[in-house]
């Protein structure tokens, strides 16, 4: 790390036009000072300093906490579970109000806490604090909070955490948008054997009811280079299973030229020795092209799963959500995957009770799940997000209507899984031992290529190999099973 002392860092002030490569080097310095300062602490204190990381939110917010956390591993920072910590960083979700409202009570926690304990430091990310309003009245309302900073500035964070332990009073760094893409921070693994890859942050897709174009920006892909890098370097490091991450990979090298489009990734991905399983989320049908299904049907590696978010069956809704594609055109699409994949596991997300949405939309929901065969299904009642056109439409459904409504889909959604899932059920295949089952510890869970949740007898040691299972019993959405 001491090569990085020789940049004079005074000459490179971070403007949009800032150089990523620079940025990286003067962030790598950043974590020595951090860690110095955290020494410091260290002493005073007669332990080391510790941080609790709280994710809230999707897939993205949960990769962020890594590198967050790999951030103060590196400074010398032990990460614990418990929000006594001497740092305690709430990374934020704004995708529902209600999700706002549970930060503000866990806030409100956190101040009491801080009473007592003066030198703790409170830390805010991620989506929620995109929106002015939000700092406005966290300013208001909860001065104590010690920093910040939002989702465009996280390869920041070393420099962030360097200003957390040197200042008093509240810091404030949250970028409206960003163009560039920082690479090679340190990150921490939940799982030695698996990880997610950013291939591209934003999105341009505006779905009515969604705020993550406001708050995640305009679609931005990584270098083609640097991602099979970083899968390469996982790959070596004993990852054998990479999830690729965006808001819509369909679309991933758009607007880069000369770059490779989502299949062509895919296929140097797999050429990558040592990785042996292949996930990505998430797909938007409008973008989903035939290369992709061919490369996903030619392939060894690329998981016999695909997440197809629908949100609703019936056309109509589908417009007023801004989806761009309509019932038919998805079951054609589910249909020809199929054809090419007849194993594939196809799972979805729904709404139930967006604005406008009728008993009769609903039906066409209900009718869709038993004609997608659905191995599973995350469904939501529609929650107002201010900020977002939708919240300026009208309901035209009571309470009582949706709810009737949301569990008819729910009822669907279970009656398909457990039909379609039970297709595996007698089989032997391969399993990868992910954890240690928390109810009952004689138990490991692994996860099937096409996603589905197996439990079966093992222990710890088991954890990252990949075991042949006997499909055993079909409990629904997953299985219990016996090694072969
Ligand atoms: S594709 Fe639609 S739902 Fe998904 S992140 Fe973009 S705007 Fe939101």
């Amino acid at each position: 790390m001491h090569a990085f002392r020789d940049v004079d860092y005074d000459r490179y002030t971070i403007t949009k036009e800032y150089d990523p490569e620079v940025e990286t080097v003067r962030q790598r310095d950043m974590i020595e000072r951090a860690a110095s300062l955290a020494k410091e602490r260290e002493e005073k204190l007669g332990r080391r300093m510790s941080a609790c990381v709280v994710t809230f939110g999707c897939q993205m917010n949960a990769r962020d906490s890594e590198k967050i956390s790999g951030v103060l591993i590196s400074s010398g920072i032990e990460l614990v579970d418990d929000e006594n910590a001497d740092i305690v960083i709430y990374n934020t979700c704004t995708v529902r109000d209600n999700a706002n409202q549970r930060v503000y009570g866990r806030l409100g926690n956190l101040g009491v806490m801080k009473k007592k304990h003066p030198d703790k430091k409170i830390v805010l990310c991620g989506c929620m604090v995109q929106e002015a309003a939000v700092i406005e009245k966290i300013r208001q309302t909860y001065p104590f909070v010690d920093m910040i900073f939002g989702t465009h500035n996280i390869y920041k964070f070393p420099e962030l955490l360097v200003r957390l332990l040197e200042e008093d009073g509240m810091i404030v760094d949250v970028w409206k948008k960003t163009d560039s893409v920082v690479e090679n921070l340190p990150t921490l693994r939940k799982y030695p054997f698996k990880s997610g890859v950013n291939i591209m942050f934003g999105c341009d897709n505006f779905c009515s009811y969604c705020i993550v174009p406001y708050v995640r920006g305009r679609e931005r892909s990584r270098k083609s280079s640097e991602i099979l890098e970083e899968v390469r370097r996982l790959a070596d490091s004993g990852v054998s299973e990479v999830m690729l991450l965006g808001q819509n990979v369909n679309s991933y090298g758009r607007g880069l030229e000369g770059e490779l489009n989502f299949p062509g990734l895919l296929r140097e991905v797999e050429k990558t020795e040592g990785i042996r399983r292949i996930r990505f989320m998430t797909s938007h049908p409008k973008d989903l092209s035939d290369e992709l299904i061919e490369v996903m049907a030619e392939s060894s590696k690329i998981c016999s799963h695909l997440h197809l978010p629908v949100q609703s069956g019936s056309s109509r809704v589908l417009e007023m959500m801004n989806r761009k594609y309509t019932r038919e055109s998805y079951l054609k699409l589910v249909s020809k995957l199929r054809a090419a994949m007849p194993e594939l596991s196809i799972t979805t997300d729904i709404i139930v009770g967006f604005p406008g949405e009728e008993p009769a939309d609903i039906d066409e929901t209900v009718s869709l799940v038993h004609e997608a065969a659905y191995d599973n299904a995350f469904t939501f009642i529609y929650s107002k997000r201010a900020g977002t056109p939708a919240s300026n439409y009208e309901s035209k459904m009571s309470e009582e209507e949706i709810g009737e409504g949301f569990n008819r889909v729910l009822a669907a959604v279970q009656e398909e899984a457990r039909k379609n899932v039970s297709r595996f059920a007698g089989r032997t295949m391969e399993v990868l031992v992910e954890d240690v089952n928390d109810k009952d510890k004689e138990y490991v869970t692994g996860r099937l290529s096409g996603n589905v949740l197996v439990h079966f007898k093992g222990d710890a040691s088991l954890i990252g190999s990949y075991l042949q299972v006997k499909l055993c019993e079909n409990k629904g959405f997953y299985y219990i099973g016996e090694r072969v």
